[in-house]
């Protein structure tokens, strides 16, 4: 049986849920579609002592204030899921778990979804699916060759699981400097970073980071000079546990190697490190493999849009992946304007399909 809601939300991350909010209060009648069994998207799988960049008052989504955790200026991963949990609840948004969107095809006037668990046909679509399930590795050398265990950030959970052991962290993001700062302790670490780690002013946390991102989108909305907006002010947020590693001398961090063998890594100028395991913090991409029926082309994986709405199918908007999809839309603070003029737009367009069929 197909159901037919006027919108299909894909993903009940934060992202999805911003835009159920907004859906609601438009009255739009719609649905999220969520492949994971429990609520709170990406957060449910960070590592242990991953902390939020902003306090909690600024890790907001629409509505409803993130109450501050109790010792924690900067609150946890769980403190979020919980936040998430109780905020789907609180507003009652329709989210049908285990449903892990396979394909959105065009169906005539419809967008038709089709999920592992059934089919849905809808005027528009939302798709919200973050970027946490498609972890990127480097093409490095040797990769296959190597004997010890390889991981991406999505595996890695606490210092505990590799105490002892010689540990290469590759990445010089935010992933990358706060796992090195966790295991810098109890392993033998070498931390290294394709360029010298930058680090940003330790009094700058994510509540600086989204003021700079909503002024350089200004800027660009209003034809002004490109002012590379958090990406001028460093890399790396100094949260407690990495300035204090940092500050402890423990994160000095080596050149990116040339490649792997199957006892550890060399660089270029003969030196070399042996290894039981590495660890790529290496990023991630948008997951959008769902999308692909509807050949969307874009630049480096990315789809044409404007603000949300994707450019060659305007019945589809695209929310919370990155600045690309709105200013800070990745964040939680972020995301709420996004999702905001996402749900506008749908509901002028659902106006018009409601026009055209009387
Ligand atoms: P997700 O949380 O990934 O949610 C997407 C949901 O969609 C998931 O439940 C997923 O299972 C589901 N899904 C995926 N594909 C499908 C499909 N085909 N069908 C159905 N469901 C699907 N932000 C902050 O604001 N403050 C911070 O301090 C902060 N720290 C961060 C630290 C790290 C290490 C990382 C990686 C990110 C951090 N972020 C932070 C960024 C941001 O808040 C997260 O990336 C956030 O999880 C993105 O939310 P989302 O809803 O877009 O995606």
């Amino acid at each position: 049986m197909t159901r037919t809601p006027q919108v299909v939300v894909i993903g009940g991350g934060q992202a999805g849920l911003a835009a159920g909010y907004h859906l609601r209060r438009l009255g739009v009648d719609f649905v999220i579609l969520d492949g994971q069994s429990t609520p709170g998207g990406a957060w449910q799988h960070a590592w242990d002592s991953l902390h939020l960049f902003s306090p909690a008052a600024h890790s907001s989504l629409p509505g409803r204030l993130m109450p501050s955790q109790p010792g924690e200026t900067y609150p946890d991963a769980s403190h979020v899921v919980a936040y998430l949990a109780d905020y789907e609840k609180r507003y009652d948004l329709p989210v049908q778990r285990g449903a892990l969107v396979q394909a959105v095809h065009r169906d005539g006037p419809f967008l038709r979804i089709q999920a592992d668990t059934g089919t849905w046909q809808a005027r528009a679509v939302i798709s919200a699916t973050g970027t946490w399930t498609r972890p990127f590795l480097p093409a490095v050398p040797g990769r296959e060759v190597f004997q010890g265990r390889q991981l991406h950030t999505v595996g890695y959970r606490r210092p505990g699981d590799f105490a002892g052991q010689r540990v290469i962290v590759v990445g010089g993001g935010n992933s990358g400097a706060q796992i090195a700062a966790d295991l810098a302790h109890d392993t033998e670490l070498t931390w290294v970073t394709q360029r010298p780690p930058r680090f940003l002013a330790d009094d700058i946390d994510g509540r600086a980071l989204f003021d700079v991102a909503t002024a350089r989108r200004r800027a660009l909305d209003e034809g002004r000079t490109d002012t590379a907006g958090v990406a001028a002010l460093g890399d790396i947020v100094a949260v407690p546990p990495v300035r204090q590693a940092r500050d402890a001398g423990l994160l000095k961090a080596s050149p990116m190697f040339l490649r792997l063998d199957r006892h550890g890594i060399l660089w270029a100028d003969g030196r070399r490190a042996s290894a039981d395991t590495v660890i790529w913090c290496t990023g991630f991409r948008p997951a959008l493999s769902h999308l692909a029926p509807l050949g969307l082309r874009g630049v480096r994986g990315h789809i044409a849009t404007a603000g949300t709405r994707a450019v060659d199918e305007p019945r589809l908007h695209l929310l919370g992946y990155g600045d690309w999809t709105g200013p800070a839309s990745a964040t939680l603070i972020g995301v709420g304007r996004p999702a905001r003029d996402a749900a506008r737009e749908i509901a002028e367009l659902l106006k018009t399909a409601h026009c055209h069929r009387r």
